[in-house]
């Protein structure tokens, strides 16, 4: 079969990337991304994902005839028959149409869906899951988002939204969380989390080499700043990860007990930073989850990395 290819775009809270995808392959043949920060207005937006698909396909050299669509995966919930972004609360705006405005500039099929689900597709088709049938995908980062996958099929939910395991509630009265509600998985075991607590702890004046990696302006804390503070032993940090992820095994017995999956794929940037997170989430929630389905399940790695989103989003068109 000739290669057929498509863009894939991930439109995150920060930044929009896109990329040129194989869809017999999963390969990424190029990558662009810009940031959404200085977002002005809708029609920006739209400009935006426009130059970042021009700059991959610029990038791919690949004949524009073997393209065969655009793929979107949106931070939010979305309307996937009308393509549109129904809360897009990083531009701040409501009902964004995306794929029709995109469809319309490149003369393609464009397809959109959620962040999380076309990466949980593209670790079905080509990352952690494509050998299993039934798997959760949990994405760690400023959120806790997760994908479920029962007989090779993405698991929607009645109304599209099934997979908000970062707000599965640990503590009735526990800390509040970003959806308003209390005591929610993503308020203690998110980077978010782990980088709060790292935070308050500096300024109780606890010793850390991490100090200086921190804005304590902004509260900004990178992945890669922890992984290398945990190498070179520091307890601090140490313990803020052990816990969130502990917390993470806790959430995840529950899944594990519900949902009896066969895997358990995480991702995100910290989990992939930093080993330490799965181990301990995974041992975790094998020593509290039920005996007989402890005994089947596998808790691994996601493996398409910050590409996830865009693979996923390209996947979309693939039929
Ligand atoms: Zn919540």
């Amino acid at each position: 079969m000739p290669d057929k290819f498509a863009v894939g775009v991930d439109f995150g809270g920060t930044k929009i990337s896109a990329g040129v995808v194989n869809l017999e392959t999963g390969r990424l043949v190029s990558a662009a991304k810009k940031k959404t920060r200085q977002v002005q207005d809708e029609q920006d937006v739209v400009k935006r994902i426009i130059s970042v698909v021009d700059e991959s396909l610029n990038e791919a050299s690949v004949d524009l005839k073997k393209v065969v669509g655009i793929g979107i995966g949106a931070a939010g919930m979305v309307n996937r028959q009308k393509g549109i972004l129904l809360a897009a609360v990083n531009i701040g705006a409501n009902d964004l149409p995306l794929t029709e405005p995109l469809s319309k500039h490149y003369n393609l099929p464009s397809k959109l869906g959620n962040d999380v689900e076309v990466a949980t597709y593209g670790e079905l088709v080509f990352g952690a899951g494509r050998d299993c049938d039934d798997f959760i995908c949990v994405f760690v980062g400023t959120g806790i988002g997760s994908g479920i996958v029962r007989d090779g099929i993405i698991v929607r939910g009645a109304t599209g939204t099934a997979g908000e395991i970062g707000h599965m509630v640990l503590f009735p009265d526990g800390k509040q969380c970003g959806c308003g509600a209390f005591g929610c998985l993503e308020a203690y075991a998110s980077r978010t989390a782990v980088a709060k607590n790292i935070l308050v702890d500096l300024q109780r004046g606890l010793d850390s080499v991490i100090r200086d990696k921190v804005d304590m302006q902004k509260g900004i804390l990178r992945s890669k700043a922890i992984a290398q503070a945990i190498q070179s032993g520091d307890e601090l940090v140490t313990r803020a990860v052990v816990d969130s992820a502990q917390f993470m095994g806790i959430g995840l017995a529950s899944v594990i007990n519900f949902y009896n999956p066969q895997r358990i794929i995480l991702g995100g940037g910290l989990v992939e930073a930093v080993d330490l997170y799965l181990k301990v989430a995974e041992k975790e929630a094998k020593r509290r989850c039920l005996k007989i389905p402890s005994r089947k399940i596998e808790v691994v790695k996601a493996e398409l990395g910050d590409y996830a989103g865009i693979i996923g989003a390209a996947l979309l068109c693939a039929n």
